[in-house]
């Protein structure tokens, strides 16, 4: 199976050359936030100004159960200003308790939570409806109310995301008290074979009154896509074949992968230093790197080789898991 993914890996990036490497390029946004349509404080209007002003380049406005039109935003931001609205909903759905939200990227239509007969088939039943849609899944913050574990995840079909950093001050990122963070649930899923990304979201509830960290403020959680253009299908399909990196404050460009290395740049802010750890099978460090310009080889022994780059100040970048062999 991991020879197969390489070899599509490695044939995406070629189609990718063959397009032309030129009109390639890095388009911040952010996959999860809230309106005034459901439990937020502001309107689409004003969230989507919040973004633009910060210089993204495309949001998902994802509101519960209900399908925020993005047509009249996109008209007015994007003609002029080279910004993107994907439409979207957090399908909000649970089940004895436990709370499944699953976000449909490009919905043309709303989709009403499916219920299920447990927590994995509740989550699969939401998976199944927003792909029959034609859009795009993505599971969020597992550890909100300590809902989702990673053996439900590995039972998923037809999902390739979710979310390891959410921005809402109570889902619970970093585990506890025996439970593992979301991260630890990455390398869980992916040292059982299963291929799966990482993304980072803000889950934007609050853009008025008091930025602190016990509200749900923008800004905290986003992803970077390496594609050739700003329009849904491009940044998706981008994202669907793991050409991003996710970030709570640190920049990466250049990732080059081949059979031979991962190697990327790291955007330096004044004054901060950087630290880079190479991630294998069972969340192992391979290995720690310091400096702007990283590399690691691989020796042909591991499984998979994902980066975490953590900065002085503890923000944080992911590069997305490649199997090795
Ligand atoms: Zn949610
Ligand atoms: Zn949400």
């Amino acid at each position: 199976m991991n020879k197969v993914y390489l070899i599509l890996f490695f044939s995406f990036f070629c189609l990718l050359a063959a397009i032309s490497s030129q009109d390639f390029r890095w388009y911040k946004g952010n996959t999860h936030t809230h309106t005034i349509n459901s439990d937020g404080d502001s309107t689409p209007d004003e969230v989507v100004r919040w973004y633009k002003e910060h210089n993204y380049q495309f949001l998902v406005l994802s509101d519960h159960n209900f399908l925020t039109s993005v047509d009249g935003l996109n008209s007015i931001f994007g003609a002029k200003e080279k910004f993107l609205l994907i439409p979207g909903e957090e399908v909000t759905d649970s089940f004895q308790g436990k709370s499944i939200h699953i976000n449909g990227l490009n919905l043309k239509t709303v989709v009403h939570p499916q219920h299920g007969s447990s927590v994995t088939s509740t989550i699969q039943n939401n998976v199944n409806a927003i792909r029959k849609v034609g859009a795009v899944p993505h599971i969020n913050h597992p550890n909100f109310r300590w809902s989702l574990t990673a053996e439900d995840l590995l039972q998923i079909q037809n999902n390739k995301l979710f979310e390891i950093y959410n921005g809402h001050p109570s889902v619970q990122n970093l585990g506890g008290g025996g439970l593992p963070s979301l991260e630890e649930m990455w390398d869980t899923i992916l040292s059982s074979n299963k291929l799966i990304y990482g993304l980072a979201v803000d889950d934007a509830h609050n853009f008025k009154g008091e930025f602190s960290s016990s509200r749900s403020n923008p800004g905290r959680g986003w992803i970077a896509v390496y594609t050739y253009e700003l329009s849904a299908v491009a940044i998706l399909d981008a994202i669907e074949k793991g050409n991003f990196y996710a970030s709570t404050g640190v920049s990466l460009s250049d990732i080059q992968i081949t059979d031979q290395h991962i190697k990327f740049t790291i955007q330096e802010s004044p004054s901060f230093k950087y630290t880079t750890f190479f991630i294998g099978d069972g969340g192992k460090i391979l290995t720690k790197r310091h400096g702007l310009n990283v590399e690691y080889k691989f020796t042909g022994k591991e499984k998979y080789v994902r980066a975490r780059v953590v900065d002085s100040m503890g923000y944080k970048a992911w590069t997305q898991p490649v199997f090795v062999k």
